[in-house]
């Protein structure tokens, strides 16, 4: 019998009408045997704001209140069965206690053991409504399968085990029942509870798919697919029917916020066709990301990532230095960041960052800025945006990027990175301009035929 993951972001479980929505698309496969779900759309924000920020008493009160808010709507659009009620106030209760030891211990570990809670309860209560919907579903725990190292916030996977743990703990339940677990959640090696990074949930999706050998992954959204650019940017933005995992992996990683960076990564890895679709409307189709498309044009889609940050390390003794690129280099690596574009010159290296807010970790941290300074001056510019055009062939064939910078030629380019890669060129644009630099570029490549 084949064997599909469905994954259901914050918006498609944000209150009871759109999780019926998901509910029938669940009970409309056979083949969905496990279910991922998401936070319901803002949950992770509030928790975001408890772990992150300094609040006050009444603050922490605040925020809480208004996480309780949605959850006990959908609550009592289930009509507060007993038993959920109870464990959903256990998850609440727990965490005001963790929002109020977090605000005192500043602790990764306490950051990410509440910003799972979102997850946790939305699974718990999508279960319970397929359950009323007469299908046979319990909620899963991610955290005995999702087993990650210790990098809180932004925690890695360990592959083998998640495998070992999936085959062992899901696998052989799913011909009794749907197993609805949480995405963007992890354990460690000591069971703290561990977070995959902001929209995570695609990401575990994946992971589970690859884990179990699944034939598909769906992930369902608020979009009808993977449009040519994002839909906010542009109404003339249109949906794909179909990509190739290049193409997605690229989009992904390079800021199509509808996929996790990482999503493409197990899927490519067992050759494991991704569909993305609305759930509010199933029955407009979605995007099918397989590994070989029809057609490969050179351009597919525009994409831009905000908040990138320009460092530029300078140092008059890279002159005939060969060990400098390797010194800064390791540096990164050992605070863990990476890096994407990349430009030098005889005497200094400039580099982008992704460090977006919101997110549980600050990226570029004031230790890696001194460990810089260790061997050269620093420089940091923030308010970048990073604009990607994504498609095919596209260093090898004339004309391609004559077209692009033509498209282009009224903004500054702050960095360009063109030729690394047959998918993509990038660059680094002022976070002002980047808005016009996409609906130019979508205009004059995806728009006149
Ligand atoms: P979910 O909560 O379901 O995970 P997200 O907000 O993470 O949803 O992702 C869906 C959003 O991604 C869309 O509403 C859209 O604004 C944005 N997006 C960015 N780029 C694209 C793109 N190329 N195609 C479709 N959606 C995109
Ligand atoms: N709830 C998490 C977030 O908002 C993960 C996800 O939705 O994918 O980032
Ligand atoms: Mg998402």
């Amino acid at each position: 019998m084949s064997l599909n993951i469905a994954k259901f972001g914050g918006t498609s479980v944000a209150n009871i009408d759109a999780m019926t929505s998901c509910a029938r698309i669940v009970m409309d496969n056979a083949a969905t045997r496990v279910v991922v779900v998401s936070a319901a759309a803002g949950v992770t924000n509030y928790l975001v704001q408890l772990a992150n920020e300094e609040l006050t008493v009444e603050q922490i009160n605040q925020v809480i209140a208004s996480i309780e808010q949605i959850e006990f709507a959908i609550l009592t659009g289930l009509d507060s069965p007993p038993q959920v009620s109870v464990k959903l106030n256990e998850l609440l209760n727990l965490l005001r206690e963790l929002a109020f030891h977090e605000e005192i211990l500043h602790r990764p570990d306490l950051k990410d053991a509440m910003l799972s809670l979102g997850e946790r309860m939305s699974s718990l209560l999508f279960a319970e409504l397929l359950c009323q919907k007469g299908l046979q579903a319990e909620n899963f725990d991610a955290r005995k399968v999702i087993k990650t190292d210790s990098d809180f916030g932004q925690a890695a996977p360990d592959i083998e085990l998640v495998a070992a743990q999936a085959n062992k703990l899901i696998k052989p339940e799913l011909s009794r029942t749907v197993l609805v677990t949480q995405g963007f959640v992890g354990s460690d090696e000591q069971d703290n509870t561990t977070t995959l990074g902001r929209g995570g949930s695609d990401y575990t999706a994946a992971l589970l798919a690859e884990a179990l050998g699944a034939d598909s992954c769906e992930i369902w959204t608020d979009v009808i697919g993977v449009y040519t650019t994002d839909p906010r940017i542009t109404d003339k933005a249109r949906p794909l029917p179909e990509l190739s995992f290049e193409e997605a992996a690229e989009m992904a990683t390079f800021g199509a916020k509808v996929l996790h960076p990482a999503t493409m990564v197990p899927a490519v890895r067992r050759n494991i066709p991704v569909f993305v679709g609305s759930s509010r409307e199933p029955e407009k189709g979605g995007t099918w990301i397989v590994k070989d498309c029809k057609q490969e044009p050179h351009f597919r889609a525009l994409t831009r990532r905000r908040d990138q940050v320009l460092v530029t390390v300078k140092t008059p003794s890279m002159l005939y230095a060969s060990g400098f690129l390797q010194q800064v280099f390791e540096i990164l690596a050992r605070h863990n960041l990476s890096v994407d574009l990349v430009t030098t010159s005889e005497i200094a290296v400039s580099l982008t960052i992704d460090n977006p807010p919101n997110s549980v970790r600050a990226r570029l941290n004031r230790a890696t800025i001194e460990d810089l300074k260790q061997i050269s001056d620093v420089s940091v510019e923030e308010g970048y945006d990073l604009v990607t055009v994504v498609g095919n062939n596209m260093h090898s064939a004339a004309g391609v990027s004559s077209q692009i910078f033509e498209s282009v030629r009224n903004y500054n380019l702050r960095l360009i990175c063109y030729g690394a890669n047959p998918h993509n060129i990038s660059f680094l644009v002022s976070g002002k301009d980047s808005t016009d630099v996409v609906k130019e570029l979508h205009r004059d490549l995806f728009e006149v035929s």
